[in-house]
């Protein structure tokens, strides 16, 4: 068999632990066989980042700005006792912190369904996509314990002075207060990079805050995302036959779990961050959520959503045998590889990556899956480990190529 030609390489970020194995595993067993693989390899394993004081993670951002496609393994985000686990010469910040903040990107979460595994809510028929604003809000704040009685303001100071708004009074016992902020060109970044993604996945975009009770604040969100909704895409909308929407985010949560699916949910930082969490859970797994990063100047980076699974490592280290997911990380690739297509006129290449995720799905619907997966399965599941499980899914995908 000739394997399929590649113009532009992926831009390849390895990464930590029990997802480190099956990354390997993958790309020997599903993708090499198949494809002339060609990719730009940065070791973003943690004892690189140390070697390099971390220039690693910022020279495969900057790759994925040149070339445009990247593919990620999740890695450690160091905390102290990972300092001391790899004996680390600093607390280097999380990989994925510093690529969204040098993309300037937005991530998109979403699950993979599969037949057999019913979500909780049972009319959730198609994949809701979860966007996340990952920028300033609560995750930024300044908070103060006022311990008695005390008055507090809001001060700002700009070319025209000082502005001082009253917040409150406290009585002797005193409470609590916090002052938060966004800015208006992370606002405009995550409503681009929403708006791309639905045309480019052609979906319908909702957005929801709570811009009735927060006034200025929220109400801004809401602003910006109609502004540039009506000046840069609602002819192109339109034309696709997709809606973007606005609603009170109390709506909107009647009306998700109402739906069937099939949308994007754009949240603010902390409503995405609780909303992510609840779609993956009502869906079933996380280790079944693919997660892409995309920047409002159309650069695109594919992981999965869970983490190195540690536990699962410790085990393998241990010589004992691992039943690790390796699904999401499957899709990362496929993600990739699709996109890389796309922007290539590559079409085998696509259509090898839409293969390789039928081929997937295709097995666990067979009976045979990882023991995350048996455990919530509808009807006889064969657990495998995660080799036999790459190797079904191989046996699979060459039926589908032959
Ligand atoms: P995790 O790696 O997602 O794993 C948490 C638990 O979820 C696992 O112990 C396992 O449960 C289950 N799980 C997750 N993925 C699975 C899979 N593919 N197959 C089967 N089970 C799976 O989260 P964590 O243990 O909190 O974090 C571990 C490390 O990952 C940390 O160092 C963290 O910094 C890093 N992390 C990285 C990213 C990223 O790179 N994007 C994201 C999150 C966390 P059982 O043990 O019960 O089987
Ligand atoms: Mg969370």
């Amino acid at each position: 068999m000739t394997k399929i030609p590649m113009n532009t390489p992926l831009v390849e970020l390895d990464g930590d632990e029990m997802t480190r194995i099956i990354w390997k595993e993958i790309k020997e067993q599903l993708i090499l066989p198949f494809v002339d693989l060609k990719t730009e390899y940065y070791d973003l394993g943690l004892p690189y980042r140390d070697e390099t004081n971390d220039q690693v993670t910022v020279d495969a951002t900057n790759a994925i700005k040149k070339y445009g496609v990247g593919v990620k393994c999740a890695t450690i985000t160091p905390n102290a006792s990972r300092v001391k686990e790899y004996n680390l010469k600093e607390m280097w910040k999380s990989p994925n912190g510093t690529l969204r903040a040098m993309l300037d990107g937005t991530v998109f979460r979403a699950p993979i369904i599969v037949k057999g595994i019913t979500p909780y809510i049972r009319n959730w028929e198609k994949p809701i996509t979860i966007a996340r604003h990952a920028f300033g809000d609560i995750y930024k704040d300044t908070e103060a314990k006022i311990e008695g009685k005390a008055t507090a303001e809001l001060v700002y100071t700009d070319e025209n002075g000082e502005t001082r708004l009253p917040i409150y009074s406290y009585n002797e016992n005193g409470g609590i207060l916090l002052g938060m902020y966004n800015t208006r060109d992370s606002i405009s970044s995550f409503a681009r990079s929403c708006f791309n993604f639905a045309v480019d996945t052609k979906q319908d975009l909702w957005f929801s805050t709570k811009d009735t009770i927060s006034k200025k604040y929220d109400h801004t969100f809401k602003d910006i995302f109609q502004e540039i909704y009506e000046n840069e895409y609602k002819a192109k909308f339109e034309e696709l036959g997709i809606e973007y929407f606005y609603t009170l985010i109390d709506d909107a949560v009647a009306r998700v779990v109402r739906s069937n699916g099939g949308f994007i949910w754009a949240l603010k930082n902390y409503d995405g961050d609780v909303m992510s969490d609840m779609v993956a859970t009502v869906f079933g797994s996380l280790s079944m959520m693919t997660s892409v990063l995309v920047s409002p100047d159309g650069n695109y980076e594919y992981e999965a959503a869970h983490g190195t699974v540690t536990r699962h490592y410790y085990r393998y280290l241990k010589g004992e045998e691992t039943s690790t997911n390796p699904i999401a990380t499957i899709f990362a690739w496929t993600g990739a590889l699709n996109k890389r297509g796309e922007m290539d006129g590559n079409e085998e290449l696509s259509a090898f990556a839409k293969k390789l995720e039928k081929a997937t799905l295709s097995t666990v619907e067979s009976g045979k899956m990882t023991g995350d997966l048996a455990a919530i399965f509808e009807g006889d599941a064969e657990t495998l480990n995660t080799k036999e499980f790459i190797a079904a899914i191989r046996s699979n995908l060459e039926n589908l190529l032959k």
